[in-house]
């Protein structure tokens, strides 16, 4: 079943939960992704990238073919197809008219008015057609640069002025492989939550350590980012298949050898994100 990522929100902020996006790059990707968190009756936000979109083949593409998966595998959970990143408006536009049922609006490389501006228009287009909105505030780099803590005024401002239904700030974590153990500020997500009331987003959730996931979880974090480390189990496995099978060259087999790595992350990462507050 397609829906927003509204009230899967709501409803996992208010039981100290989180639900897990990961990110797809294609046809088998998705598969693995579905028939895990289906095993696990787990809902799940399916985040595509704008170049994971050119990727696949487009927007229409990446709709279809999701919305193909999810009936040819009989899939029953609440399924998310989230634009990740947004990089403008027409972007979101777009998604949504091909069928994306969430988006996500990043203009932080702008002015913060330019930000608030593009995503409050965002937000108007995406509710009247029921699709739900993340914004972003404050700028989560990579890896290879220096993290930036949002200012929680500017987040107040922010989610009042736009209307968003969820809010990734800025609060220690960074894109990509960690090279030292990521700074994130407890006490920053725990204000911008209690001051902003709506669902908050850890970007860059691959790396970082269980105790630390799970206290910004504690604290307000009700969805969680996955994606280099799926990228990373999946390569790992290809790596060691193709070289102890020399002689293998059908394409289904040399995917398909990361298979077991992408949905023993997923197993780990849904029952991780679902032990609660505790
Ligand atoms: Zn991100």
């Amino acid at each position: 079943m397609l829906v927003n990522m509204k009230e899967m929100l709501i409803k996992a902020s208010k039981e100290g939960k989180a639900i897990p996006q990961f990110n797809i790059n294609n046809l088998e990707w998705t598969k693995y992704i579905l028939e895990a968190c289906e095993e696990k009756k787990n809902p799940v936000i399916l985040g595509v990238s704008e170049g994971a979109i050119k990727h696949i083949g487009g927007y229409i593409t990446t709709v279809k073919m999701i919305e193909g998966l999810v009936e040819d595998l009989k899939i029953t959970i609440p399924v998310v197809i989230h634009l990740d990143h947004g990089s403008s408006y027409e972007s979101c536009v777009k998604a949504i008219d091909a069928g994306f049922t969430s988006v996500m609006v990043d203009l932080t490389k702008q002015p913060i008015e330019t930000n608030i501006e593009v995503t409050k228009k965002a937000v108007e287009y995406a509710h009247k057609r029921n699709v739900s909105v993340e914004g972003e505030i404050g700028h989560i780099g990579l890896t290879t640069g220096e993290a930036i803590y949002t200012e929680v005024d500017d987040a107040v401002k922010y989610v009042e002025a736009t209307g968003i239904d969820a809010l990734a700030p800025a609060v220690g974590s960074l894109h990509g492989i960690y090279l030292t153990e990521p700074k994130i500020s407890f006490e920053r997500i725990r204000d911008i939550k209690n001051k902003t009331g709506v669902p908050l987003v850890l970007h860059g959730g691959s790396g970082i350590p269980e105790d630390t996931l799970h206290r910004a979880i504690y604290e307000g974090i009700a969805k969680l980012n996955i994606n280099t480390a799926l990228q990373v189990a999946w390569a790992k496995a290809v790596r060691i298949f193709l070289n102890e099978n020399t002689d293998i060259y059908d394409p289904r087999k040399v995917i398909g050898a990361g298979e077991k790595a992408i949905k023993d992350l997923v197993n780990y990462y849904i029952d991780f994100l679902n032990r609660g507050r505790d």
